[in-house]
């Protein structure tokens, strides 16, 4: 493992600001609501909490239950329209912010040692990084034979400036071709000519080729093949449809006994018990190896098993506030070219938020968790209050989706190397 790959991990991990905030909060939630139910004090839990009659259900929880009982629950309607509502405006963030099982993947990692922490990160850092370097070289190539935007257009000011090329002179055919101060005729027409005879040097192709770790034989034909499907349904729909046909099938919801939520304040209830009335049951084994099973042995339970976040995922769809985008004119990759894709190795819904073709997930599972904007050395990402048609494909300021948009090339090799915050 690369000495740098190794200090961009350790580097990416100390800047996660949010994360430590996130888990302080859900921790202290997660105390008040257990130490509620061991006292008897009735403010329920994440499935179903509030004060007597006021209260709200987990949505899915209010699904199953009028699915179980084939009636109308008012309460369920209510909790139901109520967490629409909020998924609409701040999408996944209770995943983020609050879920016990961030609280358990956090003292999963905490558990790890130093060193397989660092191989993990190294092992996204190569992966994201090899991305990146193909994704740049795709679009410097397809800038060589046809203009297609401002992008391309700069990087056609970038040719026509000579083979002298600096870091200098394509940041200014960037910002000279942004849409903020549009390239002029002249320009744009000594643009074109340029992008029709340009191509890639020897040099520029194995500075953009070579894959970060070099574990990958393959070369960038690997990283082509990692764009991911993106269909409507994943792995999380099914498991909801299964979650809901056996609950009109046994006619209770089956899920909620093995709900991680809802396990998790088990295991409190059932440990308390052991401690302070020496009730030793089954459940005392059975209640946590469930816990241990889901989230531990099932890697990625919430973004490939969850059927709550499935049922969020179909909301969080149609959300457009707070997601977060990226300012193209700040982020090394579009404006320098480097290939840098810290965001999307920290991103724990598995969204790759500058190539997004590239990521399991899309900005739809976005959980709001800010990983990706305190890892970015630019200050490139925010979270627009609305997003409007950006909120998709995560690009700003009218700039084409990431995954569409060619890259400006920054040919000095040392700048390819990712630098250090
Ligand atoms: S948005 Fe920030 S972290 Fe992501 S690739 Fe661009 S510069 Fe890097
Ligand atoms: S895109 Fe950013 S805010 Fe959304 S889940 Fe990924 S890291 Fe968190």
């Amino acid at each position: 493992m690369a000495a740098e790959t190794k200090k961009v991990a350790q580097d990416l991990s100390a800047k996660l600001r949010t994360q430590k905030l996130r888990t302080a909060i859900a921790a202290i939630v997660f105390v008040v609501m257990a130490a509620g139910l061991i006292l008897g004090v009735s403010t329920g839990t994440m499935s179903g909490f509030g004060w007597e009659s006021i209260s709200a259900l987990c949505p899915l929880g209010a699904v199953a239950t009028m699915l179980a009982t084939k009636t109308m629950v008012p309460r369920a309607v209510i909790s139901l329209v109520i967490m629409a509502l909020l998924i609409l405006v701040v999408g996944r963030a209770f995943c983020a912010w609050l879920c016990p099982s961030m609280l358990i993947t956090r003292i999963q990692e905490f558990l790890r040692t130093p060193k397989k922490r660092r191989e993990l990160a190294a092992e996204t850092h190569d992966k994201m990084v090899d991305i990146a370097k193909y994704e740049i070289t795709q679009a410097k190539e397809s800038a060589g034979v046809k203009a297609n935007g401002l992008s391309a257009k700069a990087l056609g000011a970038t040719y026509a400036a000579g083979a002298g090329d600096s870091a200098a002179t394509v940041a200014a055919a960037a910002t000279s071709a942004s849409p903020a101060n549009p390239i002029n005729a002249a320009s744009a027409a000594s643009a074109s000519a340029a992008v029709a005879t340009a191509s890639l040097s020897a040099q520029d192709k194995k500075a953009l080729s070579g894959c970060g770790a070099g574990s990958c034989t393959a070369g960038c034909a690997s990283c082509a093949s990692a764009k991911q499907p993106h269909k409507k349904l994943d792995s999380r729909h099914y498991v909801l449809g299964g979650a809901l046909l056996s609950t009109a099938i046994f006619g209770f919801p089956v899920f909620c006994l093995v709900c991680p939520v809802g396990l998790t304040f088990a295991t409190v209830l059932v440990v308390w018990r052991l401690f302070a009335a020496g009730d030793m049951t089954i459940a005392v084994i059975l209640v946590p190896a469930l816990l241990i099973i889901e989230l531990v042995f099932l890697r990625k339970w919430c973004t490939r098993f969850c059927p709550l976040s499935a049922l969020m995922n179909l909301v969080s769809r149609f959300s457009k506030t707070f997601v977060p985008v990226i300012d193209d004119t700040k982020c090394l990759e579009t404006s320098q070219g480097v290939p840098c894709s810290r965001c999307a190795q920290v991103c724990e819904s598995d969204i790759n938020i500058r190539h997004i073709a590239y990521g399991e997930r899309t900005l739809a599972d976005c959980s709001r968790c800010r990983n990706c904007a305190d890892v970015c050395p630019t200050h490139a990402i925010s979270f627009l209050v609305f997003a409007g048609a950006k909120a998709k494909s995560g690009a700003r300021d009218g700039i084409p989706a990431p995954e569409a948009q060619p890259a400006t090339v920054m040919l000095d090799e040392d700048a390819l190397e990712v630098p250090s915050a």
